[in-house]
């Protein structure tokens, strides 16, 4: 059976869910999404998504056509509509179809579309033998500009970087802010550990607040270390004892190099080690049950 879409509150085979040349999302990148992770039958922080989903549309003025209800209640019958036990979710919302300027008033209907499918997990031993990172020319986006706490379809800052780092043979890019503070990787918060210290840059260098980051920094308290949130420099992960990634696609991935400086051992490091762990406990355990053998029972099915 062909992949189950949701689109416009209808579930349509993937061959059918096609959107205009007009909507906006296309001619403009105007629009928001969410990556969200399912793991064995639970929904990993699927309201923190939406709220931020909901934020990030409230921002740009661009009505969400239902209300939150609805829209966990579709991402759930998405899953159940591809009996999927654990999956990768992508919630889009667009400004809509509109004509050819760029005023978001020409658009009176948001296009909402959730693709859930199974998740492509990054090779085993990257999460033992870590990533190798480079600090990028490209800057990332001024907040003044276009807050990275916006999820936007204008993800054209993160692009660049990530081809600067694949052209020069790195796995990964750590973009600087314009002060020259690390912010964040392409897709992924940075954290670094030095004793009992866990240290992530705050919001305000430019960062996307993720949620893999928020519950990171929760286990890091449960478990007695000083979590701060403060700028810092390029020289403080190089001398760091360990640096490690998180976002909900990668998890927690340890980083082994940055700019060529091996970063503590050179490999996944205890710490990051036991956060993998205790992290991977939490998504088995945390989250919306739903039955991935169970009938969609919303406003979709009947269509
Ligand atoms: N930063 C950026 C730029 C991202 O796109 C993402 C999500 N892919 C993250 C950080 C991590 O956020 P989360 O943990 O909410 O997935």
């Amino acid at each position: 059976m062909s992949l189950q879409i949701y689109l416009n509150d209808r579930l349509v085979p993937k061959e059918q869910a096609v959107v205009s040349v007009f909507d906006h999302g296309l001619l403009y990148g105007d629009g928001v999404f969410e990556g969200i992770r399912s793991y064995d039958g639970l929904v990993f922080k699927l309201r923190e998504h939406l709220v931020r989903l909901y934020e990030s549309a409230h921002t740009l003025m661009l009505k969400v056509p239902m209300p939150i209800e609805r829209l966990e209640a579709a991402v759930i019958e998405t899953l159940q509509a591809n009996r999927l036990r654990d999956a990768y979710i992508r919630l889009v919302v667009t400004r809509g179809t509109g004509d050819l300027g760029l005023d978001p008033r020409k658009c009176p209907t948001a296009t909402v579309f959730i693709i859930a499918d199974k998740i492509a997990l990054y090779p085993s031993e990257l999460y033992e033998k870590g990533l190798e990172l480079m600090t990028c020319p490209t800057v990332r986006n001024h907040p003044e500009a276009l807050n990275p706490q916006l999820k936007t379809l204008n993800y054209l800052n993160n692009i660049l970087a990530r081809i600067e780092a694949t052209n020069a043979g790195f796995n990964e890019a750590i973009l600087l802010n314009a002060q020259g503070y690390v912010t964040e990787c392409t897709g992924e918060n940075i954290f670094y550990v030095s004793g009992k210290r866990l240290v992530t840059p705050p919001p305000y260098v430019g960062i996307l607040k993720g949620i893999t980051r928020q519950s990171v920094m929760d286990l890091a308290a449960k478990s007695g270390f000083q979590v701060i949130e403060t700028p810092f420099t390029r020289h403080d992960l190089y001398t760091a004892d360990e640096v490690f990634v998180t976002g909900t696609a990668a998890e927690i991935v340890p980083v082994a190099k940055i700019d060529n400086r091996r970063i503590g051992s050179g490999n996944a490091g205890p710490v990051t080690k036991d956060f993998i762990r205790k992290f991977r406990e939490l998504t088995r355990t945390e989250g919306v049950r739903y039955d991935p053998e169970g009938a969609p029972a919303g406003k979709a099915a009947r269509v």
